[in-house]
């Protein structure tokens, strides 16, 4: 791609706030971005800042809520070593394929090297028009922006591979929306935003050395372990194995991605751009939040299967990297496309059994797990306390709290064949329950508990914003003085309950 020259007069100012930023991904495929600023906004205010997140990076985060730090966090100045780019990708959006997509509204400010030595990408959404934007205004909104911050936080204390959330801006600025609503900038760090559509878009570019260079730049960055023998088919068996465990996590906790178009699947096998997603309260494959998604592509239950779609949309543009016999490749690719259904089902499988207390593996945990999403689909039970509810079964104080819990022990038997299963292996209920609590959370960003948040922090007030951080980060320590974030919906919220993309 053409680089857009940017006159001297509009840079933005320099700053210092301690960050050694590299530009490996504008350097190594200069072809799959366009350098470009940020566009100033009139009054930055910081909302949130992650100071955890800023130590992980390396920063002093005195240095972000400094009136310098701020400006960068706004884009109303760049760090020194920045060259801001809007990167190129192209994306399969419901099905179909649009050739350029790419940040419309968002820009790499460069790579940072944080304390454990990876090299992490501080990227700015809402940051302005860019030549992607086509008719969008380049601009965020401050309850999607600060949701995006919610989940990414949240799913990352679920141990789950995701992108960060750094801070979130408002800018002072109205946008046009369903009404005005206020503008907000966030900044996100992932270990890459390489998309399954960024290889889209270099493969339709009709040059297979930026196919090449942009592999080698992934393989590098992420997957540093892959040697030069069949290095391409190896890369694509890494993201195929990235993102089946990835998505069986998702699985595991009941979270809806709601969007997951090939522009949102990234190769590091890191969740991203959280947009219409949603945790799950009461259990149905069927699940769609989405205001978009009206034939259901993206339900709960679909996702392991349109994910692997997606990665054959990957595996497409690599077949001339893997073999130069077309044939050769086809078969090859297709083989390693073929694991994807057994590595999902085993990651999520053992992730089933350790939320259930298990530590041996059993021909029959299959069907004894199967049983049990059944009982909470057919009694539209809570997901997520379900299995706090067993755990505090073992220990003998289950108190009763929990109808759908009432189910299961009615409800043909469930928890005495669990039980048999757990005595089987004879260890103490105790422990087993201390380790159940370790991966089941007590909170996840429930969709009421985040729409009241979201709704209060758009009219000023970040108590409740604050407040449901702070239980969803760290999800497996129950509070007393939370127990309402512990709480399944409303009866009736789950079926009016939307939520909306490109926010
Ligand atoms: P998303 O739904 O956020 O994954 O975005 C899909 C595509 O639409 C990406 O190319 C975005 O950059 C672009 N986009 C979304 N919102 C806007 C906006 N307000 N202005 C410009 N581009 C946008
Ligand atoms: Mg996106």
């Amino acid at each position: 791609m053409t680089t857009i020259p940017v006159g001297a007069d509009d840079r933005l100012p320099m700053v210092d706030v301690g960050w050694s930023l590299d530009n490996t991904f504008a350097t190594d495929v200069p072809e799959l971005h366009v350098e470009w600023q940020p566009a100033s906004v009139p009054e930055p205010e910081l909302v949130t800042l992650n100071a955890d997140l800023a130590r992980e990076l390396g920063t002093d985060p005195g240095a972000l809520t400094s009136s310098d730090g701020v400006a960068v966090l706004a884009g109303n100045a760049t760090p020194v070593g920045s060259r801001p780019t809007a990167m190129a990708y192209a994306g399969h959006q419901f099905g179909g394929f649009s050739p350029r997509l790419g940040d419309g509204r968002a820009l790499l400010l460069g790579e940072v090297t944080g304390v454990d030595g990876r090299l992490l990408d501080i990227h700015l959404k809402g940051s302005g028009r860019t030549p992607f934007s086509r008719g969008g205004d380049g601009r965020a909104e401050l309850g999607p922006m600060l949701r995006e911050f919610l989940v990414a936080e949240a799913m990352h204390a679920l141990n789950i591979p995701t992108a960060r959330a750094l801070a979130v801006v408002s800018t002072g600025q109205d946008i046009e929306r369903r009404g005005n609503v206020p503008g907000a900038v966030l900044t996100r760090v992932a270990a890459s935003h390489i998309r399954v559509g960024t290889f889209e878009y270099a493969a339709r570019l009709g040059d297979i050395e930026v196919v090449r260079r942009l592999a080698d730049h992934s393989i590098q960055r992420h997957y540093a372990g892959i040697s030069d023998d069949g290095r391409y088919l190896a890369f694509l068996d890494a993201v195929v194995g990235a993102q089946a465990s990835l998505v069986a996590e998702w699985m595991l906790v009941g979270f809806i991605h709601g969007v997951m178009n090939t522009d949102n699947v990234t190769v590091s096998g890191e969740s991203i751009d959280y947009g219409p997603c949603a945790f799950m309260d009461r259990y149905d494959p069927k699940t769609v939040f989405s205001s978009i998604d009206h034939g259901g592509r993206y339900a709960f239950g679909n996702q392991p299967e349109v994910n692997l779609w997606n990665l054959a949309r990957l595996a497409e543009t690599l077949l001339p990297l893997i073999d130069s016999n077309s044939e050769h490749a086809v078969t090859a690719a297709t083989e390693v496309l073929d694991t994807y259904t057994s590595r999902f089902g085993s990651y999520w499988l053992n992730g089933m059994r350790t939320k259930l207390g298990l530590v041996d593996s059993e021909a029959a945990d299959e069907s004894l797990v199967g049983e049990l999403l059944d009982l909470l689909r057919v009694n539209s039970a809570d997901y997520t306390s379900t299995f706090r509810h067993l755990a505090r079964s073992l220990r003998g104080d289950d108190d009763g709290r929990d109808a759908s819990f009432g189910v299961l022990g009615g409800g043909g038997g469930w928890v005495e064949k669990w039980n048999r299963r757990l005595g089987q292996e004879g260890r103490d209920r105790e422990t087993v329950a201390d380790e159940m609590d370790r991966v089941n959370p007590a909170y996840v960003p429930r969709n009421h508990l985040v729409e009241a948040a979201l709704d209060a922090a758009t009219s000023g007030d970040f108590e409740p914003f604050n407040a449901l951080l702070a239980a969803v980060t760290a999800p497996f320590e129950e509070r007393s003085d939370l127990a309402r974030f512990a709480e399944p919906a409303p009866e009736g919220f789950d079926g009016s309950f939307t939520t909306y993309c490109g926010t």
